[in-house]
């Protein structure tokens, strides 16, 4: 058993939730624990990341998002405590144009959520990719991906054969592999493997020579004459990733992108996926025998002279238009048939820039999981349609960091996000009627109303199929009002229960950062369900006022500071939440609303009385538990709204920090 400590620069989310993990039992059971061996960092070791506390002789470890603890009073018999997600949110991380770094073959170490925004250059939108890596209690991992990359895709002034498009995906992944008594060949009923952006990789290309039409399809795997989708010969178009899209508009992989590895190492090539038999994905670069860095080289030559040219044969010399022009010489490169090799000990496979490219085939045994026969996964998108002229990157970028906290979500979510000028006019009952409770001046034209509002439709109609015709009209009516009058739009609809509806009004005086508060606030109203839950909704208006409404705006305040103090930098969600509450309480604004509602969820966290993660993940809004648990005959609540004020502000510092008062934790 090898001992080793990890370096920040290697780090994977599951390390960086393990610290939060261990930070926050550590300050919950000081004595039970005792002192960590190394309280900066977390070990690693097959498969598991850990800490050991010598004083007490546990040992706390994940195996990717399960937890289990031993030793010491807890006895030598493993405790399993079930997945981090019941202690602490997992974070969420974008991934965008990232190289991944981490060269560990079990899979439970890339246990993560990562989000992306990735543009498509053909037709010029922006999609937010997604990707949950998770173990189950059995230890398999499993990826849910939307199978959009971490990079743009496509190209300016050329067309796949269908737009990209989100397409679910689950499949499973071994943490213990086995080399299979024999290779697995590629086949057309299987994806080859998926790689850790969520794309999956096809090893074989779609159409095969034939006399009659040239280029013919040809499921049988084992039909001669396949073109191989890399070849000029094949006419297949793929983008600068070796990517494109099928009918369906799922964009994947025929090669292993540069993008994902750095192509000019100082060391061996990180892990960039996962085969459907469970071994790991390397770039191209290992450590010889001789010590050397270098790039593994395929065992495929080409074979010599011309190929036979009668009927159903394409003739023409081997000159690698087709897999068959390629012919498998044992030891004349670094790989096995299957691209892959054993390096210390491990077995994996390696991108090559030649013939197979990926995979030649599969030395284990695939999962079951990789079957294109099965049926399709349901996974919530957030999606965004953006009219103004701020970066959709951003935007979408808070949107998806926000609305992939939830741990468990329904909810399809687009923000729909158009500009206004400044404030026209009083509201009118009419204006109010409608919600567009300040009209502003107008500043899109007919055209892109007339486009936002079929947008806004389509998307409804798209979402909700069941909506009742009448409740469509009135939907449609009070949209066409909103945008024709210039409402100051700044909500989450929920048009039914599935779909969240973000509608964002930029006004003249919305900068870029208020616009990306907005979002990310608005977004996360979509990730607090029981607010449309019918029977937690009568109960709570029949029971007003109740805390409900300063929790779901506090909390959605707390976590769009989260994510903005994530994305930007700059103040920590500390400071930004205690700023904030200070300046309203200064100016007189004391009532609980948005502001005083996250000072009091921060004041209630650092007193250690509720965990953060309700808030983050949003479970604080299932099953009703604003009125049944966070009533005001909870003496943590009736605390929190008596003392979320007592905020000390320090001028002496740059810039001004703030601090609650001793008085706050006395209570
Ligand atoms: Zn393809």
């Amino acid at each position: 058993m090898t001992l080793l400590l990890t370096s920040p620069m290697a780090f994977s989310n599951i390390e960086v939730d393990a610290l939060k993990l261990f930070a926050w039992l550590e300050s919950k059971y000081p004595d039970v624990l005792g002192t960590p061996e190394f309280t900066s960092s977390v070990l690693r070791t097959q498969g598991y990341t850990y800490r050991h506390y010598p004083e007490t002789d546990i040992s706390l470890a994940l195996f990717g998002d399960q937890f289990y603890a031993v030793g010491g009073l807890l006895g030598k018999d493993v405790i399993s405590l079930g997945t981090i997600e019941n202690f602490v949110a997992k974070s969420v991380t974008d991934i965008s144009n990232i190289e991944f770094t981490l060269r560990a073959a079990t899979c439970s170490y890339f246990v993560a959520k990562n989000i992306a925004v990735t543009r498509d250059l053909s037709t010029d939108s922006y999609l937010a990719a997604k990707l949950d890596v998770r173990v189950a209690a059995d230890g398999t991992c499993k990826l849910l991906s939307n199978s959009l990359p971490n990079h743009d895709i496509g190209s300016f002034g050329i067309d796949f054969v269908s737009p990209v498009l989100a397409v679910p995906a689950e499949v499973k992944i071994s943490s213990r592999p086995k080399l299979a008594d024999m290779a697995s060949p590629s086949s057309f009923t299987r994806t080859d493997a998926i790689l850790l952006n969520g794309v999956k990789l096809e090893s074989l290309g779609p159409n095969c020579f034939s006399s009659t039409d040239e280029k013919a399809l040809c499921a049988d795997a084992n039909q001669p004459w396949r073109y191989d989708p890399r070849s000029g010969g094949a006419n297949v178009i793929l983008d600068a990733y070796f990517g494109h899209t099928e009918g369906t508009g799922l964009y994947h992989y025929h090669g292993g992108p540069a993008a994902l590895f750095e192509q000019f190492p100082n060391i061996d090539s990180p892990v960039i996926g996962f085969a459907a038999d469970g071994f790991p994905i390397y770039g191209s670069y290992f450590t010889d025998k001789s010590g050397t860095l270098r790039t593994a080289n395929s065992s495929y030559v080409l074979k010599p002279g011309s190929r036979p040219s009668g009927i159903r044969e394409p003739g023409g010399s081997y000159d690698g238009t087709f897999v068959d022009d390629y012919e498998y010489i044992a030891g004349s490169g670094d790989l096995d048939e299957c691209n892959g090799m054993t390096v210390e000990g491990q077995y994996g496979y390696y991108v090559t820039n030649a013939y197979p490219w990926v995979l030649g085939c599969l030395k284990g045994t695939p999962d079951d999981s990789f079957s294109k026969a099965l049926e399709p996964v349901s996974l919530p998108q957030t999606l965004m349609s953006n009219y103004t002229s701020y970066d959709t990157r951003e935007l979408l970028t808070a949107a998806a960091l926000i609305s992939e906290h939830a741990r468990d979500r329904k909810r399809n979510i687009k923000v729909f996000v158009w500009p206004v000028g400044s404030a026209s006019r009083e509201a009118t009952l009419e204006d109010r009627q409608y919600m567009a409770f300040t009209p502003h001046f107008v500043t899109m034209t007919n055209t892109e109303i007339e486009s936002l509002l079929t947008e806004m439709l389509d998307w409804i109609d798209i979402s909700c199929p069941n909506m009742n015709s009448s409740s469509r009209t009135q939907e449609s009516i009070r949209l066409r009002y909103l945008l024709e009058n210039g409402g100051d739009a700044a909500t989450l609809g929920v048009p039914c229960y599935s779909a969240g509806m973000g509608l964002v009004a930029a006004t003249s005086e919305t900068n870029f950062d208020t616009l990306k508060y907005i979002i990310a606030h608005e977004t996360y109203h979509g990730i607090q369900q029981d607010l449309e839950i019918e029977a937690c909704r009568d109960r709570r208006e029949a029971n007003e006022p109740n805390n409900s409404r300063w929790l779901a705006e506090g909390t959605a305040d707390y976590v769009a500071k989260s994510v903005l103090a994530g994305m930007d930098g700059g103040l920590s969600l500390e400071q930004r939440i205690l700023k904030d509450a200070y300046l309203d309480y200064q100016a007189g604004e004391t009532q609980m609303s948005t502001r005083q509602g996250s000072a009091a969820l921060l004041l209630m966290v650092k007193r250690g009385e509720l965990d953060e993660r309700i808030i983050l993940d949003g479970s604080m809004f299932w099953k009703c538990e604003t009125l049944d648990v966070y009533n005001d005959t909870n003496p943590i609540i009736s605390n929190a709204k008596t003392s979320w004020f007592m905020i000390d502000e320090d001028t002496s510092t740059s810039p001004v920090t703030y601090k609650f008062s001793g008085a706050a934790f006395m209570r």
